[in-house]
């Protein structure tokens, strides 16, 4: 393929596709798994274009997009018209006189945003409750949302040395939780999932060696999971002196540290990928294989904004992540904001990658308030309990499981489940390495050991819960 056909293929991949691609009839199928491969193949160039060629890509894929749900939907041919967006002309700036959708907002549009599917359009949709609790419906073509979802899912450095077809020709899957995923690939690929696992589950010795017989069944099997319970799975391989068939792991949902990273290194001898995605948007980006706290935008598919408090246009200064996609087109998402946080950078990736390049910092309101006004992202609290600055300390040494709980502007209430007695000197440590990242600031900070931490919202494991959330759950 010469670069006009790269481009070309880029603008619709979906030619390239079978036309009947459904869940329950991707295992072993070969059109579709070659479909796969070759849109594959095309992403791995692109990713090393120059910016301009990229933008090109952009452009076209934006004026495609657009004036496909414009001519579709009449709600979205006023919407275009009263921001004085006109589809077949737009230039990538042009996306900024739209509004921006934030969850609220999204939630009073209700049933508008969607369009109506095609006569033998197979659909799907799902719901998540997200942090106000109130469900936001997603709704999919089946067809479009296989292709992107699969691609993307295995767009990251690490998989350039599997086979793609022996992946997907066999259930090779573990899951650990319930990720989002599994609404597109259980019937496929999963072995087993374990879906309603927590942390101190994994004190059972029954349940462990379950896990360890479905990887070993499953061999080479591909493990996902929520990041806590990976890492809390990897010490326990360690401890149970496990050597496991995995072939790459794939934390979900949550952030992991370093040393989460280098103890699950230490376990499972297999690439821990790390990718990064949005409500429903499917995934934003993929970890850099130089430096592994920076993602690299899957902007062939997506355009990633970053905007600050004033929806002002960030270049380079931290604000939150905006993100319109051209890969659905049943609910299309044009500048919706899920609060998430992060920073574009400026210099060129040692990679060599040309594709935007960001930082992810967390989720908006998912922070400690200080009494100043400051706040303190969790991320960083994170780091803190389970990094080195802790030494023996460290909560994931010294607990089984661990939450904090912000329950009032001036008081934290960390709660443990306890491996061993906790000692007076583990909770100096504790005590001191949160009034240093709090800054002198006043906190009253109560340390309580429970048996057991309640799960958060979707059932999700939550180490974290801020004030926002303990008064709105009343908890
Ligand atoms: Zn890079």
């Amino acid at each position: 393929m010469n670069y006009q056909e790269k481009l070309e293929y880029l603008i619709s991949p979906e030619k390239f596709f079978p036309a009947d691609i459904k869940r329950g009839s991707l295992l072993g199928n070969k059109p579709f798994i070659e479909a796969i491969g070759g849109y594959l193949d095309v992403l791995s160039e692109s990713q090393y274009w120059p910016r301009a060629n990229l933008e090109e890509l952009q452009t076209a894929r934006l004026r495609k997009f657009t004036g496909l749900i414009e001519s579709k939907s009449s709600f979205w041919a006023e919407y275009f018209h009263r921001y004085n967006f006109s589809p077949n002309l737009a230039k990538l700036e042009d996306l900024r006189r739209l509004p921006i959708l934030d969850r609220k907002s999204l939630l009073e549009l209700g049933d508008k945003t969607y369009l109506n599917p095609g006569l033998d359009e197979s659909t799907f949709a799902y719901y998540s409750s997200g942090t106000t609790g109130v469900s936001l419906k997603h709704f999919y073509s089946e067809r479009e949302f296989l292709i992107n979802f699969t691609v993307f899912l295995f767009r990251h450095p690490a998989f350039e040395k599997f086979s793609l077809s022996k992946l997907l020709s066999r259930k090779s899957f573990v899951v650990l939780g319930r990720p989002g995923f599994r609404h597109v690939f259980e019937k496929d690929f999963f072995y087993k999932n374990f879906p309603f696992i927590r942390s101190s589950d994994l004190e059972n010795v029954d349940l462990r060696k379950d896990i360890y017989t479905s990887i070993r069944n499953a061999a080479p099997a591909f493990l996902v999971g929520y990041g806590s319970l990976i890492a809390k799975l990897a010490e326990w391989i360690i401890e149970d002196g496990e050597e496991l068939p995995i072939l790459a792991v794939r934390t979900t949902s949550e952030p992991i540290s370093t040393f989460d990273r280098e103890l699950i290194g230490r376990a499972i001898k297999a690439p821990v990928i790390n990718m990064l995605s949005g409500n429903g948007i499917g995934l934003i980006g993929f970890e850099c294989p130089s430096d592994k706290e920076f993602f690299h935008a899957n902007s062939e598919t997506l355009i990633i904004e970053i905007v600050g408090d004033n929806s002002e246009f960030q270049e380079r200064a931290e604000g939150e992540l905006i993100i319109t996609s051209f890969a659905y087109s049943l609910n299309p998402f044009i500048r919706h904001a899920h609060k998430d946080i992060g920073q574009f950078l400026s210099y060129a990736c040692n990679c060599g990658r040309t594709l935007p390049i960001f930082k992810f910092h967390g989720r908006r309101e998912y922070e400690i308030i200080l009494p100043s006004g400051r706040k303190i992202g969790m991320m960083y609290l994170y780091r803190l309990f389970s990094g080195i600055v802790m030494g023996e300390s460290r909560l994931g040494r010294i607990a089984k499981q661990s939450q904090i709980i912000q329950n009032r502007i001036d008081s934290l209430l960390l709660l443990i489940v306890p491996r061993k007695k906790i000692s007076d000197t583990d909770e100096i440590r504790i005590r001191l390495a949160l009034v240093e990242l709090f800054d002198g600031e006043r906190i009253n900070i109560e340390i309580k050991c429970v048996d057991v931490i309640p799960s958060g919202r979707d059932s999700k494991p939550s180490f974290f819960v801020p004030l926002s959330e303990f008064q709105e759950r009343q908890l």
